[in-house]
């Protein structure tokens, strides 16, 4: 298959690699000049599960893509705050066949999406796999994950696609399911992230320390009944109990997960980068008040994230 991987940071590298090393015509598209360059002198570098790989694959800057490229696959890796400006720069390589792919983290991005490509051909979905970036040009891929998916509109063609995808996924080893409720898993990996980073981020605090301290369940309780709620207007039935069971259970183990620093910790806290609150909590505040539910905890937990934004001056 010819893909392209639009947005090669820390996931886009690792999809990049893996479908690369399956024999599938990968080209790259970013918007990180630095990075950029570092790929065209020396080449996608990464730690693979401890394995040094390397691959030279064509990058381009995403304002300087070329149209010719015929592409049947769009993986869309960006930031969700990067979203738009990149489906605006790659318009001339979305062709009548060209299905579009988001995994992005948080809420609504098809709504961002179906401004540029035709809504029977974009497919929406998330995934457990992890990645982090090292520097220009390098990633550190460790551990394994999983990938939901789903045609966006209800169409046979459209579903033909998507199972097309998801064989290609797996040609790479990236296990990937077609799965029916994909909302569903949108909005429960969404209340992971609507607690865990964000709370994290703002208290400078891995997992399973803020697990251990005696605000924290009723915290997240409060957070995933105002996702619960909002979803609700979706139709996605987002059982509380449940998912905070499901959050506390595998992110505060500490023999797993429950060290780890949240990756929006790591982009604030560390790098001094904007974060994607907007399209998670944010996202929940935003849809709430559009179905006059209440989200107080959402709603200060965004702004309290952009406090910090802009108290460290990220960009
Ligand atoms: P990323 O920040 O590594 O990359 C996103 C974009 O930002 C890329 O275009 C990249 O080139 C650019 N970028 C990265 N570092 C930069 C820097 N220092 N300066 C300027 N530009 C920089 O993001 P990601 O981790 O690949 O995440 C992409 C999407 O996937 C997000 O929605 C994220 O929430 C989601 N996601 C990430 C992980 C993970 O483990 N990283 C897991 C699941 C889902």
């Amino acid at each position: 298959m010819n893909i392209t991987i639009a947005g090669v940071g820390a996931m886009g590298s690792r999809f990049a690699l893996m479908l690369h090393r399956a024999g599938h015509k990968v080209t790259l598209v970013d918007g990180w000049k630095e990075h950029v360059t570092a790929i065209q002198k020396d080449g996608l570098q990464a730690n693979l599960n401890g394995e040094e790989v390397v691959a030279k694959l064509p990058i381009y800057l995403q304002s300087e893509v070329d149209p010719t490229l015929s592409n049947d696959l769009i993986i869309l890796f960006t930031k969700a705050m990067q979203l738009e400006a990149m489906l605006a720069d790659i318009q001339p390589l979305i062709h009548d066949n060209t299905a579009v792919l988001c995994l992005l983290n948080g809420i609504g991005h098809e709504e961002v999406i179906e401004k540029y490509v035709p809504r029977n051909q974009i497919m929406i979905g998330n995934t457990m796999w992890t990645a982090g970036m090292e520097e220009p040009g390098r990633a550190k891929l460790f551990g394994n994950g999983s990938i939901a998916l789903k045609n966006l509109v209800a169409d046979p063609k459209a579903e033909q696609a998507a199972y097309k995808v998801i064989e290609t996924l797996n040609s790479a080893g990236l296990n990937a399911q077609y799965t029916e409720n994909i909302l569903y898993a949108i909005y429960k990996k969404a209340c992971v992230n609507g607690t865990m980073n964000s709370l994290c981020t703002l208290l400078l605090a891995n997992m399973a320390d803020f697990g251990d301290t005696t605000p924290a369940h009723n915290i997240v309780v409060k957070i995933v009944s105002e996702f619960a709620e909002v979803a609700k207007h979706e139709n996605v039935d987002l059982n509380v109990t449940e998912t905070v069971d499901y959050i506390e259970k595998n992110c505060y183990n500490r023999d797993t997960i429950g060290l780890h620093y949240p990756s929006m910790y790591q982009d604030l806290n560390e790098h001094n980068r904007l974060t994607e609150i907007d399209y998670i909590n944010g996202a929940i505040a935003r849809k709430g008040q559009q179905y006059g539910v209440d989200t107080p905890y959402c709603a200060l937990i965004t702004e309290l994230v952009h406090c910090k934004e802009q108290l460290l001056g990220a960009k």
